[in-house]
């Protein structure tokens, strides 16, 4: 069985990761069995560069395989903005509310009352032997200043998948079935899965 360590923190992508791979022949491990890690530099000016940048990074810190994602919004009334900064949008410790209210303030300036916008995925796996896989997935919306929803995180109570619902109302398997990184992750477990096969 291949030994996969998942270069995230997050338990929460930890947990989705461990379902969408289900029944593919490998063992997906938390960075904590490695003890303290530094943290990757994400300054790619890509979600895949990113992605790739964090699985290299833990890979040879580690010694094994390992898997990492990278994902943002862009809008497009403001050149596709927050994109690879999604995180930290309104500085370095911004928060999620901090974000959101970035974002609204940005929608403001530039005169648009709503715009198109899209959630990104990139997944890459990275082999010992540098080998790379990557996965991508992307959900379309709507950015209204309009929060409604308590679920999700990060910018879904502005996200409209509709016109009435925002991604904050939908149940974590909602969100999975039409989310950027429920789509990636299916698309890597497809890959990987055929990877493992050949070898
Ligand atoms: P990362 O991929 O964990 O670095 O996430 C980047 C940032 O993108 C997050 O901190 C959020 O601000 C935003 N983001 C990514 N995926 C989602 C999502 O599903 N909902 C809301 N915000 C998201």
């Amino acid at each position: 069985m291949k030994k996969i360590v998942v270069a995230t923190k997050n338990k929460g992508k930890i947990r989705e990761m461990m379902d969408a791979f289900h029944g593919i022949d490998v063992e997906l491990v938390p960075l904590s069995d490695f003890g303290e890690l530094p943290d990757a530099v994400e300054d790619g000016e890509t979600f895949d560069d990113n992605a790739v940048i964090k699985a290299k990074f833990y890979m040879e810190r580690t010694g094994i395989a390992a898997l990492a994602d990278d994902s943002g919004l862009e809008v497009d009334a403001i050149g596709g903005a927050p994109g690879v900064h999604s995180a930290r949008f309104a500085g370095g410790h911004a928060d999620d509310t901090a974000n959101n209210e970035k974002l609204l303030s940005e929608l403001k300036r530039v005169g648009a009352e709503m715009s198109k916008a899209a959630y990104r995925c990139s997944l890459a796996f990275v082999d010992t032997d540098g080998g790379t896989i990557l996965a991508h997935g992307s959900c379309e919306g709507i950015i209204r200043p309009v929060p409604k929803g308590s679920g999700g995180f990060g910018y879904d109570p502005y996200f409209y998948i509709d016109d009435e619902k925002t991604m904050a109302e939908l149940t974590l398997a909602e969100k999975d079935k039409i989310s950027h990184r429920g789509e990636a992750l299916r698309e890597m477990a497809s890959k990987l899965s055929a990877y493992i096969a050949k070898r």
